[in-house]
């Protein structure tokens, strides 16, 4: 496995075996059917609970059920889950970063006590509903609003392109309060049988296509007044669980590559043209070379990211670059991974056109490239761009 500087070096037991616990799992439990679900556009549903079993799920965070492992340990999890496939990854992400983080950075003890130990386990699924249909890269423009209603809130909007809402038991929905002054952007736990709630799923996808992908329509929904995340008001909020998630992206991109790397060294190997294999002509080296040290260069920017996160000295223009080239990266990599597979090489055998594609969406969530470009640019001349 593609690990040129000896990074590998310098890793404790726990992340070994954090690695490797992810490694055997996807090796054993996913690989094999992989390209399958992402031809019908399906998710391995009965492995969530395993997944939780096994501490894939937010296991950076402390207490109710969470190991607090190291922000290396995490990110190496999520690379290993990448190295399969992005939607693999994504369960995780959105899981762990987008539902668990922010119950456990602001939700109320009995919102703790009651979601984080069960989503932890996997034995309920949640998903984040930030995007909507005429809001994504500028999410403060949302209509979602809710109103006070006697002891509660009801919800109205539509939310779409979330990560696993037709198979979550709860939502986290950004919603505008129209009851505050300034109608502040605040958080709510909706479960997905609360009447009103229509979770439709997308199926037109050409790209993360092993994900459950849906809608959120929310039509005169009641919540409770506990099902408020009382502890964030404004768009802190949601921005504050996309920094967890793109952190795990910057990882995980990486092991996309890795992988697409891994497949295209080894048929270079063993395809053989003119004679032998077609790893002997300089061409197909010079490809290799260059997607070796590229890899090696994302992992080193990952791998500083977690030493950042870890003494609470990252800041979101980190993430925004890390996620910015790890994906372009990963994007750019698995094309001359399939490429050099020739024909073989778009079909779902081989891992790295599967990767090209999920590597679409990678690209476009959590922030687009274009998003984090301004983000870099607002912060080297303190000008924002962005409107
Ligand atoms: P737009 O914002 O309309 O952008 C269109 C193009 O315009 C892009 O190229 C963009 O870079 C560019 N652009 C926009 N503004 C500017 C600007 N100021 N300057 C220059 N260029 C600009 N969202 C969730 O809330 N939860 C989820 O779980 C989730 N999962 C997803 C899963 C999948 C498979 C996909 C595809 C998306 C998911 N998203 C989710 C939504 C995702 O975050 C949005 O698609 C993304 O933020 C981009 O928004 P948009 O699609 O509306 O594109």
């Amino acid at each position: 496995m593609l690990d040129f500087v000896q990074l590998e070096a310098d890793l404790d037991q726990e992340e070994r075996m954090i690695r490797d616990t992810a490694r055997e799992f996807v090796d054993e439990h996913v690989r094999p059917d992989i390209g399958d679900h992402f031809e019908e556009g399906t998710f391995p549903t009965e492995l969530i609970p395993k997944m939780g079993e096994l501490g894939f799920y937010a296991p950076n965070l402390e207490g109710y059920g969470s190991p607090n492992v190291s922000e290396t340990a995490y990110g190496l999890l999520m690379q290993e889950l990448e190295a399969c496939d992005s939607g693999l990854r994504s369960m995780a992400s959105v899981q762990g970063a987008l539902v668990m983080y922010p119950i456990h950075a602001y939700g109320s003890e009995e919102q703790k006590e009651e979601w984080l130990p069960k989503l932890g386990q996997g034995e309920a699924v949640g998903c984040f509903g930030l995007t909507e249909p005429e809001h994504g890269s500028n999410p403060s423009g949302m209509e979602t609003y809710a109103t006070e209603d006697g002891d509660g809130y009801v919800l109205n909007g539509s939310k779409t392109w979330i990560t696993n809402s037709p198979i979550a038991d709860v939502a986290v929905v950004w919603a505008r309060d129209r009851s505050a002054d300034e109608e502040p952007v605040r958080g709510f736990l909706v479960e997905t049988d609360r009447d009103g709630v229509t979770t439709n799923k997308i199926t037109e996808k050409l790209s993360l296509r092993a994900s459950i992908t849906g809608e959120i329509g929310l039509n005169d929904v009641s919540v409770p007044e506990e099902n408020v995340l009382p502890g964030v008001s404004g768009m802190k909020g949601p921005l504050s669980c996309l920094t967890q998630a793109r952190y795990g992206i910057a990882w995980g991109a990486v092991g996309a590559a890795r992988d697409a790397f891994e497949e295209a060294r080894q048929y270079a190997q063993d395809r053989e043209q003119f004679g032998g294999p077609i790893g002997r002509f300089q061409l197909q080296q010079g490809k290799l070379a260059e997607m070796a040290t590229q890899i090696t260069l994302a992992q080193l920017l990952a791998y500083r990211l977690a030493e950042l996160k870890e003494r609470g000295d990252m800041q979101p223009q980190h993430v925004s670059m890390a996620k910015r080239n790890n994906v372009r990266m990963a994007r750019d990599q698995s094309r001359v991974a399939r490429e050099m597979l020739g024909g073989n090489g778009i079909t779902t055998d081989y891992s790295p056109m599967r990767h090209m594609a999920n590597m679409e969406t990678v690209y476009t969530y959590e922030g687009t490239h274009d998003i984090h470009t301004l983000v870099l640019g607002e912060e080297l001349t303190g000008i924002p761009a962005y409107q």
